[in-house]
């Protein structure tokens, strides 16, 4: 269980100098599911959570602190008091399963046979166009002609058309990956956190780079 002590006292876990605070004015104690309980420390100028004065209240980290009359708290602040980056960490998995499903819906998009099949049922009139020309006996030359059209060039323009947009793939595949390499960093040194699952990150507990060490679990 982690506790932030918050006060004007330098032996609290976070040091506010305002005249304002109180030598020990408040606590943040996180329990076992995860949520934050703050609390008043019988402090001169009271706690304020989005604007209400507070005793004790449940606080998630969307939620306005204030101190006093208007000395505000950062929650990202308290929390890297304690070296815990687990609320920013935490966001990374987002990231992680974003890229990945994007990443596999980019290479499995074939776009070859997709415009080819959407190209078929074009040739496929023309097909249709001969057959029937042919079936009356005295056929039509212009009709002939505009169907042998149908029946070739759409399947050419169907792999044209897919062939262009596969060329765009390596292309789409570079921006995604460079967008990830500046999205799943470390929240406090940033460094790039590598195609690594954010499970077995979190598995890891902290950031290795030593001189880094954030906590990105609060066990
Ligand atoms: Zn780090």
């Amino acid at each position: 269980m982690m506790v932030i002590t918050i006060g004007k006292s330098p032996d609290n876990d976070y040091v506010i100098d305002d005249p304002q605070v109180s030598r020990h004015h408040a606590r943040l104690t996180r329990d076992a599911d995860g949520g934050w309980l703050l609390e008043d420390l019988n402090s001169l100028n009271g706690t304020f959570v989005n604007g209400a004065q507070v005793l004790k209240k449940r606080v998630t980290p969307a939620d306005t602190i204030r101190l006093g009359k208007d000395r505000s708290l950062d929650f990202k602040e308290l929390l890297r008091s304690k070296n815990d980056y687990s609320e920013e960490f935490n966001a990374l998995k987002k990231v992680y399963e974003d890229y990945t499903r994007e990443k596999i819906k980019i290479q499995s998009s074939n776009q070859f046979k997709t415009r080819l099949f959407q190209a078929l049922p074009f040739a496929f009139l023309g097909i249709i166009g001969l057959v029937l020309n042919n079936s009356v006996g005295k056929g039509s030359t212009l009709w002939y002609a505009i169907c042998m059209v149908l029946v070739i060039c759409a399947p050419v323009v169907g792999v044209y058309l897919g062939a262009r947009q596969s060329a765009k793939i390596p292309r789409q595949l570079q921006d995604l990956t460079n967008r990830f390499k500046i999205d799943y960093v470390c929240p406090k040194c940033g460094t790039f956190l590598g195609d690594i699952p954010w499970e077995s990150l979190k598995n890891k507990k902290h950031c290795p780079v030593s001189s880094c060490q954030a906590k990105w679990t609060d066990e």
